[in-house]
This record gives C-alpha cells, structure tokens and sequence, in this order.
C-alpha cells in the first residue's frame, strides 16, 4: 500500500484529551496511523493531500441497524411497535430474498459512506449477502445473523449453521469483518435456544448482538415470566460472558445498569427509533456514568426511515436535556465519541476509533466551509449541531479511500440503484401474490 500524507488539516482526535491540532499532518503506512501531529523524521510519503480549510476526524460507527431494510423506508409508517412489526413488516419480510438484501445493504452502504460511516453493526437475515456487500464496499462491519430459535423462522439458520456462518467470516476481509451471534431478543427467543447460545457463544468465544428492554411492556413481561428484568434474564443465562452488543436496552433498572457495567456489555441506543415509537427515555447519562461503553446507532432505515448518525448524534443529546431538563448532558465532544470511538470498541475493532498512533486510519474528512457552519467559535460544537452528511468530503477506512470529493469509489451507484429498484419490485410482487389467497 502507497504511504499517505495528509497536511494542513484542522485534526479532532478524540483521543483522551479531546485534542484538536490545528494545521496538523497525519501519515499513513500500510492502513495505520505512524503519526498525528509530529511525524516520523524517515517518513517518505509517496501520496500527498492538502487537507487546508478541512477537518479530519475519526470515522463514525452505526452500533445498530438492519442495513437491508431500506427497501422498508415509509413503507409502515406511524403505527406503534408492535403494529409496525405485525402488520407490515413480517409480511413484507415473508418475501424477503437474497437478492434484496444484497442490493438493499448496498443502498444502505451508499448512504452510510456519504455520511461518514466507517463501519455498521448489521443484524439480519442471508448475511452471506451482506457480507458480499461489505466487503466489495471497503467498509468495517459486525455480521450477526438474527435468529428466532424457533421452527416458523423461514429465513433463520440453526445453531451450527450460525457457527460455521462466523467461522468463515470473522476475521475476514484483513479483519474488517467480524462475525457474531444474532439472537433477536429475549422477547422473541426460546429460554433453551438463549441458553444454548450463549453457552456456544462462550466455548467458541464468539460474540452476541441482541435486542432487550425496548418498551416497559416487555420488563413487564419478563418480570412475570421469570421474575427477572429482561437484562437480568440475559445475564443469568450467560449471554454476557462474551463480548455482547445490547440494542436499545430504554428500560434498564439500577440492577439492570450494575449488571452491564459489571459485565462490560456494550449499550447501543438509537434515539430516532425510541423517540419515533414513543419507546421511552434509555438512561444514557447514568450508562456512561456507571462505565458502560455507550454507542449510538440507527436501527434501520424500515423504522429510523434514515441512516443518518450526525442526527443520530444530536437528538442523542437532545432527548437526554429535554427528559432530565440539563443542559449540561452529554457536553463537548461526547456525541462524537458516541459516535465514533465507543461505536469502534462496541464493534470490537479495538485499534479503530480516536486518531493516535498504531490505530488503523479509519477516518473521515469534514469541509466546513458552508454558510450554516459560520462562524466556527467552537469547532466540536460546530460538528456535533451543524454537520450534514453532505459535509462530508472523503472517507477512509484501513488506509483506503472509500470516497474522494464525495465521489465513491469502491460502489457503483447507479448499478446498485437499479438491482435495488429490480429486487424490490420482485419482492413486492412476491409479497402480493402470497397475500392474495391470505387477504381473500
Ligand atoms: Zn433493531
């Protein structure tokens, strides 16, 4: 791989002091950051960018989504949860096909790059297809497979189909894949099937990517069920051995945060979709406060309706100060590490994150010359509440342009416009023609 230089640009580390270096020069060898700042005397760059007037900082992580969804995007609008599920999704997801998942991630992959995501952590069906598309796409991503654990799941795989599923890809693609386990939820999934996984999971140190404590109504499900809280459950049959993602987690008690702290399980909330469904208020101040790894991600695009983590970012902030009436939450710069450091570490890509030496050059450069940027007084203020997915100029990830001027270079965007539009025209077909007989 060429050595890059990157000169003159305004560098948001995130590293532990939230150091941002004016003026400063970045080199890149072989994927990895050599120097930030102050740069090796020996260092001979064989490609150099004039970063001047722009920002450099760390790439973003969607800690949560279901990237293949975006054929769903208004398709089940303005219903509650449970509706939204039953009544329109399922029975669209009945006709899901191979083939609409890998067009549909690859849209999904195209509106993530453009906004300066770096990596996402996928949790579908027919993940060899996204998979495919990841790795055409240059992107880092967390593959789990979700499954159901039960007999009616069409689209699910078993336990050793799930476990030659992560053999084959984790590690892939010069480790920028990982893959993991996917059960849904506590709510959706069988006490065995739960047990079961997680003892694998631990065996086989394999990670697990779950769904828990979306709204009150499944705490209290669970509390009646099992007498445990729904995080309580998950713990006791051993799901937090291994290295865990919990989505959502709103309604999380003081138990329930111990429980996570103490077992090092990283929390991701999306606020679009907690907001949207009127799920309640995740407990983010007291998460980060107790040490929880907090990450912020989408969900996807069938109920956030958009993959945008800049949004993401802001309304993570927003809803905290509006429910507790601060407005000192979450201050400076820790929507973005939210959104890109604690993102890399709940995505286990440990040497991803804050712009240091020996990470990985995972990296995104913001031009911040529009007219609602002005004037900058306060730079991480300006791209925490200002910064549109349009802002973003270049993506990096491993040392490899994803995207130069807001040009893409890894995807092809009208082909990938046409399979999506082909493959959700079959779907719908599909969908129809099963309903027909159903709906008579
Ligand atoms: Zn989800």
């Amino acid at each position: 791989m060429p050595k890059l230089l990157l000169e003159h640009a305004t560098v948001v580390t995130l590293n532990e002091e939230d150091e941002i270096l004016p003026d400063a020069s970045l080199a890149i060898d072989d994927g990895t950051l050599v120097g930030v700042g102050h740069i090796p005397e020996d260092f001979m760059a064989d490609e150099r960018y004039d970063l001047a007037g722009l920002v450099v900082m760390p790439g973003l992580y969607n800690a949560h989504t279901h990237a293949a969804m975006t054929f769903a995007r208004g398709y089940a609008e303005d219903l509650p949860l449970d509706r939204w599920f039953n009544e329109r999704i399922w029975r669209l997801e009945s006709a899901l096909s191979a083939d609409m998942v890998y067009w549909g991630t690859l849209l999904a992959i195209i509106e993530m790059i453009r906004g300066g995501v770096v990596g996402f952590a996928d949790h579908y069906f027919y993940m060899h297809e996204v998979a495919k598309a990841v790795q055409e796409s240059g992107m880092r991503a967390n593959l789990a497979w979700a499954v159901f654990g039960s007999e009616a799941q069409e689209v699910g795989i078993s336990i050793p189909e799930t476990i030659s599923f992560v053999k084959q890809y984790d590690g892939a693609a010069s480790g920028r894949l990982r893959a993991l386990f996917g059960p849904h939820s506590p709510y959706q999934c069988p006490d065995t099937f739960l047990a079961r996984t997680a003892a694998v999971a631990v065996r086989e140190n394999i990670g697990i990517h779950i769904h828990a404590a979306e709204t009150a109504e499944q705490v209290q499900t669970s509390l009646d069920t099992y007498d445990m809280s729904p995080i309580e459950f998950l713990a006791h049959r051993g799901l937090f051995e291994t290295h865990t993602l919990v989505a959502h987690a709103i309604h999380a008690n003081d138990v329930d945060l111990a429980i996570l702290a103490n077992k090092r399980v990283n929390v991701v909330v999306c606020p679009s979709t907690h907001m949207k469904y009127g799920m309640g208020v995740a407990r983010v101040p007291e998460m980060v406060a107790s040490g929880i790894n907090v990450a912020l991600g989408t969900d996807g695009a069938g109920s956030n309706t958009a993959l945008n983590m800049w949004r993401e970012m802001r309304l993570a902030v927003l809803m905290q100060r509006q429910a507790h009436g601060d407005a000192e939450l979450l201050p400076g710069c820790a929507p973005l590490h939210m959104a890109g450091p604690h993102g890399a570490q709940a995505l286990n890509f440990h040497s991803s994150g804050a712009l240091i030496p020996d990470n990985t050059a995972d990296l995104i450069v913001v031009d911040t010359s529009a007219p609602h940027f002005a004037p900058t007084h306060n730079l991480a203020a300006s791209l925490v509440w200002c910064t549109e997915p349009a802002d973003v100029r270049d993506v990096m990830v491993a040392g490899t342009w994803l995207m130069r001027d807001r040009n893409l270079l890894t995807v092809d965007e009208s082909r990938v416009v046409k399979g999506f539009t082909a493959a959700l025209e079959s779907m719908l077909a599909a969908q129809q023609s099963q309903f027909r007989h159903y709906d008579d």
